[in-house]
């Protein structure tokens, strides 16, 4: 077992330092999307024995063709074997999956997911699944489906863990082994409040991000164009995550919505306050505004 500096789950997120070292998995993949094909790439890369799951046979096929796997069926008890699976699949989907797999498991074996929400599929799954930890790697791109799965998208990046007081320290001891391969930064906490955290930095930026762009529709066709063809790096920032696939966005509204609507409310509230002071010419407001999300912008952004 790798030694880990293990928490209670109820404490704020801890960083987790481990170390770099563990023996080869046989690690089952379901749905070789972004994230699941991304981390096929990695784990392969890393010398774990990859088996990819996919719906479709031309995804299996792709995912042989690009090495991201040892092994790739559509039939899920090809993960019979493995020490871990991940569930890569869309938020709803992640139950009915480990429903399907259950059936073909040891009892040994440890089921993770990636889902962008933590609270319910953790409800979910680990009264089926005991040895289940959730988990929730913070990288993405605005791609979707096997194409867009890239190489070494978790390196340095947070990965949460969101194991609960009955979830046994073997089953989070694999699942870190994994976390370590792919380069991420470990963390962990418990799943209400890693689900309070994303509404903030991750929930909350693809609903402003998509109101953006939505905005940016209601000037007239020829304003529109303009602004179409002088948007740059600004906007690119900006728009990236209210661009990206809208089935991820309908599950964070949809499986976070208490935590989203508190941040968004919070939104609303503090660009309420700045329109006012621009209606009031209320200078000093501004900059005294500006100036502090200049200062608090580097605590979230390295
Ligand atoms: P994705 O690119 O669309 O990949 C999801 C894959 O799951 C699909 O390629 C599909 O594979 C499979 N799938 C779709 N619906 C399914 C269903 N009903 N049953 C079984 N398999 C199904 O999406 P993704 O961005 O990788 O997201 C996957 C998970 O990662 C989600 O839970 C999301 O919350 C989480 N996540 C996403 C990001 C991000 O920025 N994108 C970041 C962190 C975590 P086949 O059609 O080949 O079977």
């Amino acid at each position: 077992m790798i030694p880990v500096d293990t928490v209670s789950a109820s404490q704020p997120a801890v960083k987790l330092s481990i170390a770099r070292r563990g023996k080869r998995m046989q690690v089952g993949i379901i749905g070789m999307g972004l994230i699941g094909g991304s981390m096929a790439i990695d784990l392969t890369a890393a010398g774990h024995q990859v088996i990819g799951i996919s719906r479709r046979q031309s995804v299996c096929d792709r995912a042989l063709a690009r090495q991201m796997v040892s092994q790739a069926s559509t039939n899920i008890s090809a993960v019979a074997d493995a020490d871990v699976i991940v569930v890569c699949t869309p938020i709803a989907a992640i139950f009915t999956t480990v429903m399907a797999l259950i059936p073909h498991l040891k009892a040994e074996t440890v089921l993770t997911d990636v889902g962008s929400v933590k609270q319910p599929v953790v409800a979910a799954v680990a009264s089926q699944w005991p040895n289940f930890v959730g988990g929730h790697p913070m990288a993405g791109t605005a791609e979707q489906g096997i194409d867009a799965a890239i190489p070494q998208l978790f390196v340095n990046r947070p990965y949460v863990l969101t194991p609960t007081e009955q979830t046994p320290p073997e089953a989070v001891a694999r699942v870190i082994q994994l976390v370590d391969a792919l380069g991420s930064c470990l963390y962990q906490c418990d799943p209400a409040s890693h689900d309070q955290a994303v509404a903030w930095i991750s929930h909350l930026p693809a609903m402003v991000s998509a109101s953006l762009i939505s905005a940016c529709s209601s000037p007239s066709p020829e304003i529109q164009a303009l602004a179409q063809a002088f948007a740059s790096s600004g906007f690119r920032d900006t728009s990236r995550v209210g661009g990206g696939n809208p089935e991820l966005g309908l599950m964070m509204a949809q499986h976070n919505r208490p935590n989203l609507l508190r941040s968004l409310r919070q939104y609303r509230q503090d660009l309420d306050q700045i329109i006012e002071a621009i209606e009031q010419q209320d200078w000093s407001f501004i900059e005294a505004t500006l100036s502090q999300t200049q200062r608090d912008r580097p605590k979230f952004i390295d």
